[in-house]
C-alpha cells in the first residue's frame, strides 16, 4: 500500500462501509489478501444502519438471522435489533475481526475509470484525493439516494421538510406540539408514524397505496432468555434456521394461492388492530401479496386509533406554505413536512461515475434499467464486482452480502495469485444470464402487477428483484465458471 494520505493504490478498493463492504474486507483478509481499502463517504460503519435516523427504525428481519454466519456470539439484546444496536454489532465486528485499518471515512468516491494500460481501476473522491486499484468492489447499496416527490409548491412550503433518510439523529424534540405531515405510508412510514405520533401535535399520514403490514414481535429478551442464548449456542442457530424458512417462504413462490391467502390472514389479523371500520377499510392492502414489500409492524395499525393522527387517502394535488392540499379541496395545516417516500433503489453503483474499457459509461450502459452477472460483473467493467447489484434483492440479504463476498473473494484471488491483468464477464454470458432471469421474473404473477414502484427502473424493467431463493442464487454463485470470464494475464516485466 502507497502512503495514505488520502491517496493510495492498493490491490482492492472497496466502496462503502456498510455490512456488505466491511463482509468483503473481513473475507479478504480472511483469504489472505491484505491490501484492501474500504472508502465510505460517511463518518461512520454500518451503511444503511448509520446513515438512516428515524424514530423507530429497527430491523425487520430476526438479528439471528441479520448476522454474519461468522459472528453468530453478539449478545443482542431483543429479537429485531434497533438502528443503533445493528450500528454497535457492525463496528464490534470491524473490531473482532481486525479491518479498522482498512476503511478511510469521509471519502465519498465520486469517479472510477479503468485503465486498461495499467490494468488499473482510478478513483477520485469529492475531496480531489485520488486512489487506485487492481480490483474494484462497489458496496454502495440500494438504498443510498433519494429526491424529494414530484409535489407541486413543495419548495414554497414556509417549514421545515425533513426526508426519513435525513432524520437528525433520533431526534423527536422539534416534532413536539407541532401539525406534522408525513407523506407516504411504505416501509419507513410504518416506523417512523408509531413513533412519532406520541410526541406531535397532530398528524396527518398521506396515503397514496396501501401496504401489507404483517405483525412484528417487539420487546426485550428477558434474562434467561439471554443467558440460554449465550450459553447454548444451538438456540441461536434454530432461530436463525426458523428465520430463513420464514423469510424464504414469504419470497418464494408467490403466486401461490393457498399459501398467500394464509399469510394474507395474518396480515389482515393486524389490521384488525384499527378500531374505526372506515380507517380501517382505508388501510385494508389492496395490491396482490408479493407485489410490494411486506412490511412488519404492530404498532403502525394501532397508531391510527389516536385522536390526534388521522389518515388521509384523497390524493395530494399541491403543498402551500402552510398546508398539504389534497384532491377533494382540504387544507391539511401543517408546520412540519415529513417525506416517507423511500429510495432510488434502481442505480446501484450507477451513483459514482464509472467507466470501464474505452470510456464506456456504466450510467449508459444500464440506460434500460441495471443489469449484471449474478449481479455483480458486467461486461466492459474489467476487475469489477457489485455487491447488493442488480436483481439480488430478496431473502436474508446478510445471507446473500456473504454470497456475493464469497464469489468476489474468489475471483479476486484467483486475480491477484495469477498476475491476471483484467477478469472480464463474456457479453454472451451476461446476456444469457439476464434472458433467463428476466424470464423467471416474469413467470412471478405478483411482481407484473400495479405494485411497488421501487422494484422497476424508469424503462419497467424489474432490476431489484431476485427471483432465486437465497439457497438457489448460492448454489447458482458455487459452480466453477471461470470460463465465464475473459481472462488476460499481465506482460511479464
Ligand atoms: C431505512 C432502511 C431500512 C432497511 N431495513 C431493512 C431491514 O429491516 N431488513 C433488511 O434485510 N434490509 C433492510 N434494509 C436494506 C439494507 O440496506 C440492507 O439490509 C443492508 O444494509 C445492505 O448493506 P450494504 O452494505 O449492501 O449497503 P448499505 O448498508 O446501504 O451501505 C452502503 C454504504 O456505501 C456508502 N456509499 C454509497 N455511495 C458511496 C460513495 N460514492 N463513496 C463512498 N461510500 C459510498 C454509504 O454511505 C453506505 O455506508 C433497509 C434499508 C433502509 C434504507
Amino acid at each position: 500500500m502507497g502512503a495514505d494520505n488520502g491517496e493510495a493504490d492498493a490491490d482492492v478498493i472497496v466502496i462503502g462501509a456498510g455490512p456488505g463492504g466491511i463482509c468483503t474486507a473481513i473475507q479478504l483478509r480472511q483469504a489472505g489478501i491484505d491490501d484492501v481499502l474500504v472508502l465510505e463517504r460517511s463518518s461512520g460503519v454500518g451503511g444503511t444502519w448509520f446513515n438512516n435516523r428515524y424514530p423507530g427504525l429497527a430491523c425487520d428481519v430476526s438479528t439471528d438471522l441479520y448476522s454474519f454466519s461468522f459472528f453468530l456470539d453478539h449478545e443482542w439484546v431483543r429479537p429485531f435489533a434497533t438502528r443503533a444496536e445493528i450500528v454497535e454489532y457492525m463496528e464490534a465486528a470491524v473490531d473482532r475481526f481486525g479491518v479498522r485499518d482498512t476503511i478511510r471515512l469521509d471519502t465519498h468516491v465520486v469517479s472510477a475509470r479503468w485503465d486498461d494500460d495499467a490494468g488499473r481501476w482510478n478513483l477520485v473522491d469529492a475531496g480531489g484525493g485520488r486512489w487506485t486499484a487492481r480490483v474494484l468492489v462497489g458496496a454502495v447499496g440500494m438504498f443510498n439516494e433519494f429526491v424529494p416527490p414530484a409535489i407541486p409548491g413543495l419548495d414554497t412550503f414556509a417549514g421545515p421538510v425533513t426526508h426519513t433518510a435525513e432524520w437528525p439523529d433520533d431526534e423527536l424534540g422539534f416534532l413536539v406540539g407541532r401539525r406534522v405531515s408525513v407523506i407516504g405510508t411504505a416501509a419507513s412510514a410504518t416506523q417512523v408514524v408509531p413513533a412519532i405520533a406520541p410526541h406531535a401535535g397532530h398528524l396527518s399520514v398521506f396515503q397514496r397505496t396501501s401496504n401489507w403490514v404483517f405483525p412484528k414481535e417487539h420487546g426485550l429478551y428477558t434474562e434467561q432468555q439471554r443467558r440460554d442464548r449465550r450459553e447454548d449456542r444451538s438456540v441461536i442457530e434454530a432461530g436463525r434456521a426458523k428465520a430463513a424458512r420464514e423469510l424464504d417462504d414469504l419470497f418464494a413462490d408467490l403466486d401461490n394461492e393457498a399459501k398467500t391467502a394464509e399469510q394474507s390472514a395474518v396480515a389482515l389479523g393486524n389490521l384488525e388492530a384499527v378500531r374505526d371500520p372506515a380507517i380501517r377499510e382505508a388501510l385494508r392492502p389492496t395490491a396482490r401479496l408479493g407485489a410490494q414489500r411486506p412490511l412488519l409492524s404492530s404498532e403502525f395499525y394501532d397508531a391510527f386509533n389516536r385522536a390526534d393522527v388521522t389518515l388521509v387517502t384523497s390524493p395530494i394535488v399541491e403543498v402551500t406554505p402552510t398546508a398539504v392540499r389534497t384532491a377533494d379541496g382540504v387544507d391539511h395545516p401543517t408546520d412540519h413536512i415529513v417525506l416517507a417516500t423511500g429510495y432510488l433503489a434502481h442505480k446501484f453503483l450507477s451513483v459514482v461515475d464509472v467507466a470501464g474499457r474505452d470510456g464506456v459509461a456504466l450510467r449508459d450502459k444500464w440506460a434500460d434499467g441495471a443489469y449484471a452477472y449474478l449481479g455483480m460483473t458486467v461486461e466492459d467493467f474489467p476487475n469489477l464486482f457489485m455487491l447488493y447489484g442488480p436483481n439480488t434483492n430478496g431473502g436474508s440479504i446478510i445471507d446473500k452480502l456473504e454470497t456475493q463476498t464469497r464469489y468476489i473473494v474468489g475471483k479476486t484471488t484467483y486475480l491477484l495469485k495469477n498476475d491476471v491483468h483484467a477478469l472480464e464477464v463474456r457479453p454472451e454470458i451476461v446476456t444469457g444470464y439476464n434472458a433467463q432471469l428476466q424470464a423467471d421474473i416474469g413467470a412471478v404473477r405478483a411482481w407484473q402487477v400495479e405494485g411497488s414502484r421501487y422494484y422497476r427502473a424508469p424503462s419497467g424493467r424489474v432490476v431489484t428483484q431476485c427471483p432465486y431463493t437465497v439457497v438457489e442464487y448460492d448454489r447458482m454463485t458455487r459452480v466453477d465458471d471461470l470460463d465465464a470470464y475473459a481472462v488476460t494475464f499481465a506482460e511479464p516485466s
